[in-house]
C-alpha cells in the first residue's frame, strides 16, 4: 500500500497478497522520469537525448523520454515495428507528415514507416514519452538501409554513458524487464 487511506472509499481493502506469481521481477516506479538527473539522459544523436525507463531485450523494445533542449534531429530511418508516443512539452514532429506534436498530443506511428523526427525551438524544449519497438533502420537520401539501431545497442550505449558519467553501468541492469 502507498499512502494510507483516510476518507477514501476504498480504505478497508486489502492488497493481494503474493501479488507476482513465481519468477516475476518486480514493477518499475520511477519518479518523474522527464525531469530526471541529466545523467540518466543518453545522446541518441549529436541534439536529442533519451532516458531509459523500461528496456526488454526479448521484446526488443524499449520506453524511454526523449528530450531536444533546442532544436533537434533523429535523421531518417524506419520502422518495421510500431511507436507510441506522448508529448510532455516543446514542440516535435516528422518531416513526412503534417502535424506538430506539443503538450498533451498522442502520436501512434504504423510498423512500415519512415520518419525524421525533428524538434523544434520553442519555449519549453521539447520533451515526448516514446514507446518503441526496434529496431531503427537508418535510411540515406536515396532510402536505402545504412545500417540498424536495435534493444541491444540502446543496451550497450546506455552502459556506456552510464560507466562514463558516473552512474554506473549496472544501472541498466535495473531497467530491464
Ligand atoms: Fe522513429
Amino acid at each position: 500500500m502507498p499512502e494510507t487511506a483516510t476518507t477514501e472509499f476504498w480504505r478497508d481493502l486489502k492488497p493481494i497478497e503474493n501479488c507476482f506469481k513465481p519468477g516475476v521481477p518486480p514493477e518499475i516506479y520511477m519518479k518523474d522520469p522527464a525531469n530526471s538527473d541529466e545523467r540518466y539522459f543518453i545522446p541518441l544523436s549529436e541534439t536529442v537525448l533519451s532516458r531509459p525507463m523500461w528496456i526488454s531485450p526479448q521484446r526488443n523494445m524499449w520506453a524511454d523520454i526523449l528530450w531536444a533542449k533546442k532544436a533537434g534531429l533523429v535523421n531518417r530511418h524506419y520502422h518495421p515495428h510500431q511507436i507510441f508516443a506522448y508529448t510532455i512539452q516543446g514542440k516535435w514532429g516528422y518531416l513526412e507528415h503534417d502535424w506538430t506534436a506539443s503538450k498533451g498530443d498522442f502520436v501512434y506511428e504504423t510498423p512500415g514507416e519512415g520518419h525524421t523526427l525533428v524538434a523544434y525551438e520553442s519555449d519549453e524544449p521539447m520533451k515526448a514519452f516514446f514507446v518503441v519497438s526496434g529496431p531503427l533502420i537508418w535510411l540515406d537520401e536515396t532510402g536505402a538501409s545504412v545500417g540498424h539501431f536495435d534493444v541491444h545497442d540502446y543496451i550497450a550505449l546506455a552502459r556506456g554513458h552510464y560507466a562514463a558519467n558516473g552512474v554506473g553501468a549496472d544501472y541498466v541492469d535495473t531497467l530491464l524487464r
